[in-house]
């Protein structure tokens, strides 16, 4: 450790070799003519040795500082020990950069360091591989020339790195990339890149089975609907056994028959590539219609059900997954709210957004429910659900529509209190225009 020579002592060199030069000067008769040479003596030491300084630092190879004494000896030993303190810290420094770059090239992800400019900063190997980047040719080079997907420019350029995309690689247009950015160090964006080809293939295979199932099964389920409904009427009104199963085949396979339907709904839109500004939505002319059917599904219920429409009030989407989510949401109400009870429909503008809400003072729903509503098969009590005929599958095809719209359900409900299910319109969605 370099301790600096205390000010006293210095002081006290400097005192010692004044009195000296006086004593001298005044002994010879010559103080001015001494002081002036020992001035001189003092510049040129100091001179010499800024020399010898400037020398060793920009000239000389040797790594120890040139010797002297007093002052100057903790010059050179001062600078010494700032020179082996930064070449300690560059080592570290070089050692936890090689640490890191052996780390990213045993990734089995392809990784690429850039900054704010989206400049290349440095990139593994499978990034070489997989993205075909070039190294070092590449250093510098803007990633957004080299990735030119439009996706990926927009993912990059939004800065919104929440969340990560999937698009396909620039090499192989038969693989799928995963995008993800995180932002590290004060202006460095980590882009991490997986090869996700098979998970979207099998989540892909996952769907079409679905929807191929639920498709095959349709037919054969139509024909036992309607030998059932031929068998019911023809029986002999004398055997109770058979009328009673006979009518409960019956709704049993109209239950299988909603299921499917709805499996076919939900595939349709999870696979849908129907773009949302493209056609206008009459959304108070779709709701009449909802309101219509909600009257005649009433029947038995009992229910006040009150519509209150903002007749202007249009935007771009989709119709039918729009129709789909709202009678979803109105339907349920009916279904589960308890006989005569009150149920209130809104389409109105809120602020910016347009807002649809249905309020119902049915049972509501426990908190612990409330989010695991829109997965698929969820209900909250098995039992009644079924005897109400749903799916299982309501709420998770509004989740799906919503979120083609660019939005989502929110759920608000407290037992005892009854629930409002709503969801927001975006503005950019709202139109002043009208679709022939
Ligand atoms: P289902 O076909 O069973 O109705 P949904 O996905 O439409 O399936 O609904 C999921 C569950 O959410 C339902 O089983 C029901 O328990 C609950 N739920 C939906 N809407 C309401 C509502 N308005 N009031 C109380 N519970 C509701």
């Amino acid at each position: 450790m370099y301790y600096p020579q205390s000010w006293s002592r210095t002081l006290l060199r400097i005192c010692i070799y004044i009195l000296t030069v006086v004593v001298f000067g005044l002994f010879i008769d010559q103080l001015l003519f001494t002081l002036l040479i020992a001035f001189v003596v003092l510049v040129g030491f100091n001179y010499f040795h800024l020399y010898r300084l400037t020398k060793w630092l920009w000239q000389s190879r040797a790594m120890t500082p040139p010797q002297a004494s007093g002052i100057w000896h903790h010059i050179y030993e001062g600078v010494y020990y700032l020179q082996r303190r930064n070449r300690t810290k560059r080592k570290n420094l070089g050692e936890l950069i090689k640490r890191f770059r052996e780390g990213s090239e045993a990734l089995p992800d392809a990784i690429v360091v850039i900054d704010k400019q989206a400049r290349i900063m440095w990139c593994n190997k499978n990034a070489r591989i997989e993205l075909g980047l070039k190294w070092p040719d590449d250093n510098g080079r803007r990633i957004d020339n080299l990735i030119r997907h439009p996706m990926f420019i927009e993912f990059l350029h939004e800065g919104d790195y929440q969340h990560p995309i999937e698009i396909p690689a620039p090499t192989n247009p038969n693989k799928i990339f995963e995008y993800r950015v995180m932002e590290y160090g004060e202006d460095q964006l980590l882009l991490i890149i997986r090869d996700v080809s098979r998970v979207s293939q099998l989540e892909e295979m996952r769907k079409d089975f679905v929807a191929n199932v639920s498709h095959e099964l349709k037919t054969p389920l139509t024909v036992i609907n309607g030998y059932l409904e031929v068998l019911d009427t023809t029986t002999d009104d004398s055997s109770p056994i058979m009328k009673k199963a006979l009518s409960e085949m019956g709704s049993q396979t109209k239950r299988m028959q909603t299921l499917i339907e709805d499996l076919l709904i939900l595939s349709r839109i999870e696979s849908s590539s129907d773009r949302i500004f493209e056609n206008v939505v009459d959304m108070p002319k779709m709701l009449n219609q909802v309101e219509l059917e909600a009257n005649a599904l009433n029947k038995n219920k009992q229910h006040k059900i009150v519509f209150q429409i903002d007749k202007e009030l249009m935007i771009y989407g989709v119709e039918t997954e729009l129709r789909s989510a709202c009678s979803n949401l109105v339907f349920n109400a009916i279904h589960y709210t308890p006989d005569a009870g009150k149920i209130k429909v809104e389409w109105k503008r809120v602020a910016n957004v347009a807002e649809f809400s249905v309020t119902d003072n049915g049972d509501g729903i426990e908190d612990k429910h409330i989010r695991r509503l829109t997965e698929r098969f969820y209900r909250v009590d098995k039992a009644r659900s079924r005897k109400t005929g749903g799916s299982g599958l309501g709420l998770s095809i509004v989740k799906h529509v919503l979120h083609h719209h660019n939005t989502s359900l929110d759920v608000k409900s407290g037992v005892g209190n009854g629930s409002v299910f709503s969801f927001k319109i975006p503005e950019e969605l709202i139109t002043n225009e009208v679709d022939d």
